[in-house]
């Protein structure tokens, strides 16, 4: 029997690494035959957010309209929960209140989405609590340990964590420190990092390099390429112009290899590799390229030699040994696992690292034994998965870590289980929130359709 309206699931972003990494999901929940996502920008990144979503092929419902620079923390935090509120209560009407519906039954969001650490998802999902939407958090579980560093975003991770019912956390120690903080296990999922998922179909795609530099890497599909990228604050000065004294030297002991570096716009970081590299033929300096292109070019590489966090996640993705030109990491998993190799910036110690990568084809497949454990690509599938789970009871998602149960996920968001002939059923419990009805002159609320989702995407 078809349900009466295919439940919607807000996702709320607002930055381009949060268009980034939740178009995956987007994706598939527009191509899903029973729920339907509810796209809101904030407005933040209007126009960055609106170009990585259309790429993606992925339409947006509405637009809060909170981009004004120079808007402060709080100032966009009180925008946006009550931009949220009233697109929310525009849309649907005013939230259940003392009326109870299954979860799948009644035409509010199943859920909102939201990402990661910024103010406007922290802000998101204190206005999906109080408007009774379960918050779904992607990208879980990851802390410093110091609530003012990164500030504010460490303690945005905590508060969604308070708050968020269902945790999609990319790694098995992002679990642990969820458990830790006295959340449920049963409501965290290990489902990977929806970026790699993100970066794969970015490289799929295939775009091109678009820069005259990098004309002679379209057709060469042969030349084994090294990519270098160094732009941390500690390796400034000294250990910048070791990394680029390590790859002057390779391109003397491997003449076969080409090595691409995109030299981050840093004066202090480009003066010193542009000395050091400038006049070597085997080296193409290059400015930091778009998403796409540098993803094919991850794709395509042998070797990555960087000391920047993401690409320590991101090239392993592609069976790609990199070594990490830092004395620490915080990717202790990818040290853990192999798929990373810590060799600081000592320029004799980076030559002989990949030295052996490039010659020891045994070596080079020793980074790749393992899987990623940042993730495999399929992060959004889990999540759409553990979604579908919790709203239709299919069955519970092959687990990737300890997994989730659906009634402590659901009880957590405010539904209490009724057992009806048909099976457990679980309702919206009855609690006041405070809202007067809506008045809804004027407001266009999209028609329910007996049987299956609007033709359009109405809304606001
Ligand atoms: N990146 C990019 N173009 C470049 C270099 C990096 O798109 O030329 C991407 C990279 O894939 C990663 C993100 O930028 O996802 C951040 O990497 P970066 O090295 O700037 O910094 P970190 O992760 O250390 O903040």
């Amino acid at each position: 029997m078809p349900l009466p309206v295919s439940p919607e699931i807000l996702v709320v972003l607002g930055t381009r690494p949060e268009a980034i990494k939740l178009f995956p999901l987007i994706q598939l929940l527009q191509d899903h035959p029973r729920l339907r996502p509810v796209v809101v920008s904030t407005g933040q990144h209007k126009e960055l957010v609106e170009y990585v979503l259309e790429t993606a092929g992925c339409e947006i419902t509405a637009d809060l309209g909170v981009g004004r620079p120079g808007l402060g923390l709080n100032q966009l935090t009180a925008a946006v929960v009550s931009g949220l509120d009233d697109f929310v209560t525009g849309r649907y009407g005013p939230p259940p209140n003392h009326i109870s519906g299954r979860v799948t039954r009644d035409h509010y969001p199943a859920a909102c989405v939201v990402h990661g650490d910024t103010s406007s998802a922290s802000a998101a999902a204190v206005a999906a609590f109080h408007l009774r939407i379960p918050v779904a958090h992607v990208e879980a579980g990851l802390r410093t340990g110091t609530t003012l560093s990164p500030f504010p975003e460490e303690l945005n991770r905590q508060l969604i964590g308070r708050i968020a019912s269902f945790h999609a956390a990319p790694t098995r120690a992002n679990v642990q420190n969820l458990v830790r903080e006295g959340v449920d296990i049963g409501r965290t999922f290990v489902t990977g990092n929806t970026g790699i998922d993100a970066l794969q179909w970015s490289a799929a795609r295939q775009v091109p390099y678009d820069r005259p530099e990098l004309e002679w890497l379209e057709d060469d599909t042969t030349s084994r390429v090294v990519t270098v990228t160094a732009h941390r604050r500690e390796n400034w000065g000294e250990g910048i112009a070791d990394i680029a004294r390590a790859v002057r030297r390779l391109t003397e002991t491997h003449p076969d290899v080409r090595f691409v570096v995109p030299v981050h716009p840093n004066p202090a970081v480009a003066q010193t590799v542009r000395a050091e590299l400038d006049d070597v033929p085997a080296v193409t300096l290059t400015s930091p390229m778009e998403y796409r292109p540098f993803a094919r070019l991850l794709a395509r590489s042998t070797l990555v030699l960087t000391d920047s966090g993401g690409i320590q996640e991101e090239a392993p993705a592609f069976g790609v040994p990199v070594l990490v030109a830092r004395s620490t990491t915080e990717r202790s998993e990818g040290v853990e696992a192999g798929t990373l190799e810590l060799v600081g910036t000592d320029r004799d110690r980076i030559v002989a690292a990949a030295t052996r990568v490039l010659d020891d084809p045994e070596a080079r497949a020793a980074f790749s034994r393992q899987p990623n454990p940042y993730g495999d690509g399929h992060a959004a599938d889990r999540i759409v998965a553990a979604l579908e789970h919790l709203v239709f009871n299919t069955p519970v998602p092959r687990t990737s870590g300890p997994g989730f149960v659906r009634s402590e996920v659901l009880e957590w968001a405010g539904f209490h289980r009724t057992d009806a002939v048909d099976g457990p059923t679980f309702e919206r419990e009855s609690v006041t929130t405070g809202h007067e009805p809506a008045d809804l002159e004027g407001v266009v609320i999209q028609p329910l359709t007996a049987d299956g989702p609007p033709d359009t995407d109405g809304g606001a």
